[in-house]
Formats: structure tokens, C-alpha cells, sequence
């Protein structure tokens, strides 16, 4: 008997940093505040209090859902998901179920696979229980101050085969919502939340078999997703190995991930999707996008250059290999800093992979604009520099061996200097910018 498959879905839950919450005016930054404080009817669930939609939420959300190549849905809706728990005030959840704002879509993984996006939608949070000992009683309180943020759940296909996936998959939304700016993605403090559901497939004598799935809560570090999902596995497997229990209608369990422990451990059962009872909330109109609306949104998404779309221009643009591309683009103010030291470092005839290579290896002192760190990088390095008049000797020279890249250029693409620009650097060490060449070329 051996495992021949691992079958993983994902929901992610992601905070949205808004100033305002989902539906109310007050205040989504919640972290560390204290208790009760940013609360209003809305929010607290109070009889009569009307919610109404925050715009940026649903624009940030249809962002998200582009970038993860999903479709926008011409007709949505919020509905009301009943449940009770304690931080519901409520009794219902405003979330979104027959008619999410985002339909289909799927993220790639490194080596070329696609992990599919079944739906992206937008709700609200929940407050938060706090487990205290007060005069030596155990007691619950519960906070409001996260009830009512607005929360975006993005649900995977079950297109997921390992913990590795899984985690690569989580740091890869994390880095898309960082740098849309839409969301801190700090599973740490809770504004990023996921929840694998795991199942395994089996095979036996040639027969195949699937055990339940498992639904896993409380992964709150990244450090702990593999953690979770191996332990589950494993676990997974005993369990059929000693009863065969098979995958059936109803069978999904809840189980927590101990982080002390380092163990899974059993929580409710789970509730089916007919034991909320969703309906259309009666107190928020739908909406129906125009074409222009659509148009608007694609526009706007346009304009963004996700973190993938980087790594590869920084590869071409500046010569980078994949690796020094990836850890450059890991995030967003970093990939900033080093495009900004490229950009100066090349119009100050410098090398911009070394620039790269120092703010990989972290190797300069600490607190500099781009503009002092080449600085120093020059004083550092006893580059040899170039008269004007030098470096005009050189690019005749080689625009005369290279004939080629002239006349590329004059047909439109630049990049056929690319050549003249490699043989000074060969030469000389020194790294002259395109436009220079171009110019010469233009001016002669
Ligand atoms: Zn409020
Ligand atoms: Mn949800």
C-alpha cells in the first residue's frame, strides 16, 4: 500500500489594508489597538445599521483576481452566510457564494505548473476571541475591532501535490498582494490566512482509494504550512492503513494544527454548504458592470507590473540571471532600489550586475539612496573611467566590426547594440549605456 497521490486545495484569506472597513466607516487598522475601539453599529451587527460597500475593496479585489489572470463577472452579488459563533455579532458573515467577483484563473509555480483559481471573492471579517485568565478564571472576550475588515478569499482548484507546492503557492500570493499594495500578507499577525484541505490517494493491489478530506485551521506562521500538511499526511495514511475509512459524502473533518504540539488535532465537524443557508443580502443592491467598467478595470491592471513580469525584464533588461533576478524581485521596495541603483549605475557608464551582486550579497553600508551607493561603489572599486572622447574611439570601433548592430538599430531594435555595449564592457570594464550608442549613431 503506498500513497500515489497528495490532493491539496487551498483557501486563502486575505486582509485588505483599506483605511475604512468593508462596510462601515471605521478604521480596518486594527492590529494592535486597543480592544472595542474601532467599532460602529455597522459592524457590531446592531438591529437597523445598514452596511454599504467600500469601492477601493472591490477594485483591489478585481485587481487581485486579474493578476491571477481570472475573469471578471459581469453580474455579482454579496449574500448572507448564516452561521453562529461568538465573534459573529450578526449570526451571518456578508460574503459572496453564486456570484463572486472573480471567476476562474490560476497562478504558475516556478517549474511551469498551473495551480487553477476557482473563485476570488470579497467578504468581511470577523471579530476576534481572546482566551484570558482573569482572577483566576479562564474567561473568553471577544475584540470587534476586525469585525467587518475586508477579507478576500481566493479558493485553489485541488491542483496541489505537495507541502512544497502548497507553501510555494502561499509565498507566491503573498508576494502578488504585497505588491499590488493591496495587503500586508503577514500570516504572523493573521492579515493572511490559509486553510489546505488535504485528501490522499491510495493504491493497493492495483486498486485505488481516497481517504477523507481534511480541512486544516490555525496554520498561523509560514513555517508551520509544510509542517502541517506532512504531519497530516502522514497521518492520513495510518488512519487508512488501520481502518480504511474511504472518502463519502459528509466526511469532511476540521482539524487544528498545534504549533506547540506539532500536531493536527480535531475541531468541529464540518458544515456543508446547505447548513448556511446563503441568500442575497437584501440590504446591499447587486452590481452589473458595464462594458466601459470592464474596460477600466483592465486598463488600471495594465499599468501594474506584476512580480513575474519583473523577474523576466530584469533578466533582459539588465543582464541579470534568473537567480539574481529572483531574489531582486522577491519584493517590491527592493526591486525599486536596485532598478534605481541599474538605472544610475548605467548612466554613470557602471556595471549594474555588479550593483547587483553588492545588494545580493548585502555587501555596502547601511541607509543609502541609490544615488550614494553607486557613489560609494565607484570610490570603492577604482573602476577605470573613460573620457568622452575614449569612449567615442570605442563604439566607432566596434560599430565597425559589428556592422550589424548598426543597421539593427536604424530597423527599430535597439537591442541589436547590445553587442557594442558587451565588447567595451570586455574590453574596458566600463559599461556604456545604450542611449549613449544611439545618440552617437543619430548624431553621425
Ligand atoms: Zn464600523
Ligand atoms: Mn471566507
Amino acid at each position: 500500500m503506498k500513497i500515489s497521490k497528495i490532493i491539496i486545495g487551498i483557501e486563502v484569506h486575505v486582509e485588505l489594508k483599506t483605511a475604512s472597513k468593508m462596510f462601515c466607516g471605521c478604521s480596518a487598522d486594527h492590529f494592535g489597538k486597543p480592544p472595542n475601539t474601532q467599532t460602529c453599529p455597522v459592524c457590531l451587527g446592531l438591529p437597523g445599521a445598514l452596511p454599504v460597500p467600500n469601492k477601493k475593496a472591490v477594485d483591489w479585489t478585481i485587481i487581485l483576481g486579474l493578476a491571477l489572470s481570472g475573469e471578471i463577472q459581469k453580474y455579482t452579488m454579496f449574500e448572507r452566510k448564516n452561521y453562529f459563533y461568538p465573534d459573529l455579532p450578526k449570526g451571518y458573515q456578508i460574503s459572496q457564494y453564486r456570484y463572486p467577483l472573480i471567476k476562474g484563473g490560476f497562478l504558475s509555480l516556478e517549474n511551469g505548473k498551473k495551480i487553477k483559481i476557482k473563485r476570488v471573492h470579497l467578504e468581511e471579517d470577523t471579530g476576534k476571541l481572546v482566551h484570558q485568565k482573569i482572577n483566576g478564571k479562564y474567561v473568553t472576550l471577544v475584540d470587534f475591532n476586525r469585525s467587518g475588515v475586508p477579507l478576500v478569499e481566493i479558493v485553489s482548484e485541488p491542483d496541489i501535490n505537495s507541502s512544497e507546492e502548497a507553501k510555494e503557492y502561499l509565498e507566491k500570493i503573498r508576494q502578488l498582494v504585497r505588491y499590488l499594495d493591496i495587503s500586508d500578507g503577514d500570516m504572523e499577525k493573521g492579515s493572511m490566512r490559509c486553510e489546505p484541505n488535504i485528501n490522499l490517494e491510495i493504491t493497493d493491489n492495483d486498486k485505488t482509494y481516497y481517504t477523507p478530506i481534511v480541512e486544516l485551521k490555525n496554520i498561523n506562521s509560514f513555517r508551520f504550512v509544510k509542517k502541517a500538511i506532512d504531519y497530516e499526511t502522514e497521518r492520513l495514511f495510518n488512519e487508512f492503513q488501520k481502518n480504511r475509512v474511504e472518502k463519502a459524502k459528509g466526511n469532511k473533518q476540521t482539524r487544528g494544527w498545534d504549533d506547540v504540539k506539532q500536531i493536527t488535532i480535531p475541531q468541529r465537524e464540518k458544515e456543508e454548504e446547505n447548513d448556511y443557508r446563503y441568500f442575497p443580502e437584501p440590504d446591499i443592491p447587486p452590481i452589473e458592470w458595464s462594458e466601459g467598467d470592464i474596460q477600466n478595470f483592465c486598463k488600471n491592471f495594465e499599468r501594474i507590473e506584476l512580480p513575474w513580469q519583473k523577474l523576466e525584464r530584469f533578466q533582459r533588461e539588465f543582464q541579470l540571471s534568473f537567480y539574481q533576478a529572483k531574489i531582486l524581485t522577491e519584493e517590491r521596495s527592493l526591486a525599486n532600489f536596485f532598478e534605481n541603483c541599474a538605472k544610475i549605475a548605467i548612466r554613470r557608464s557602471q556595471d549594474p550586475l555588479k550593483l547587483a551582486n553588492i545588494i545580493i550579497n548585502k555587501k555596502f553600508p547601511p541607509n543609502l539612496t541609490p544615488e550614494q551607493l553607486v557613489d560609494w561603489y565607484i570610490k570603492e572599486q577604482t573602476i577605470p573611467t573613460l573620457s568622452e572622447e575614449e569612449i567615442d574611439k570605442l563604439i566607432v570601433k566596434y560599430l565597425n566590426t559589428y556592422p550589424e548592430a548598426k543597421e539593427g538599430y536604424r530597423k527599430g531594435k535597439p537591442q541589436a547594440l547590445g553587442i557594442i555595449i558587451g565588447q567595451i564592457k570586455k574590453e574596458t570594464g566600463v559599461v556604456v549605456s545604450l542611449e549613449k550608442i544611439a545618440s552617437f549613431i543619430d548624431k553621425n
